[in-house]
């Protein structure tokens, strides 16, 4: 298979071509269809197999066909480490040159001033890690209302790091109607009940 065989809009294609890839890997091959028709999805994926791009690549066109309507937030990923994070917002930053979109990161451990002003401009895609999240929502610096796509990256790992409550927290400000996308390396049963309770009727992949 090949990207042109995922009917991508041709910003998105050119930009791949810039970044060099040639085929998309099999979770990108699953997974893109899918969410390019809004469905829910459950994937079993570890890093490494080109997970970013097979959710960032189908994000950014759907956002992109639906045009910039407001400054509200529309994405949502959470990723459970900064390093995750400033790769994430990497990609999509590099997937969505050719676009007229905005994505930002936020994370703690620094100082918010700076993310604070950034958000204030108008965000489409937010990477965000749980806890400075939380403090933006809570000081009403960012509100989730209008939400649109929820990401849960590594779930597995949030989990591992204590960021459980955290999570659940989050998915109760976020709006019912959404489309969300669920990754995670392994499937312990507390994973798979946090899958459950946050997905509707999702596809299925594993790579
Ligand atoms: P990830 O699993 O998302 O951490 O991605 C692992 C690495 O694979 C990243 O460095 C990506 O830039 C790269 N990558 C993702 N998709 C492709 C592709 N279709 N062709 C070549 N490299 C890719």
């Amino acid at each position: 298979m090949n990207f042109s065989d995922l009917q991508l809009i041709e910003p998105i294609a050119k930009a791949l071509e810039q970044e060099g890839y040639q085929q998309p890997t099999p979770i990108q091959q699953k997974a893109i269809p899918y969410i390019l028709d809004g469905r829910d999805l459950l994937a079993t994926a570890q890093t490494g197999t080109g997970k970013t791009a097979a959710f960032s690549i189908p994000i950014l066109q759907n956002l992109s066909k639906k045009g910039r309507q407001s400054k509200d937030i529309k994405v949502l990923i959470l990723t459970p480490t900064r390093e995750l994070a400033i790769q994430i917002d990497e990609s999509i930053k590099s997937y969505g040159r050719n676009l007229n979109l905005r994505s930002l990161v936020i994370f703690g451990g620094v100082k918010q001033g700076a993310q604070e002003k950034d958000l204030r401009r108008g965000v489409d895609i937010l990477v965000a890690t749980p806890g400075r999240l939380l403090d933006f929502i809570s000081q009403r610096i960012i509100s989730l209302k209008n939400l649109e796509v929820f990401v849960l990256d590594e779930a597995d790992r949030m989990l591992d790091m204590g960021f459980v409550h955290d999570v659940k927290r989050i998915v109760k400000l976020i709006p019912e109607k959404r489309q969300t996308l669920f990754f995670s390396a392994t499937f312990p049963s507390e994973i798979q009940t946090l899958a459950q309770s946050i997905l509707k009727n999702p596809v299925k992949v594993e790579v």
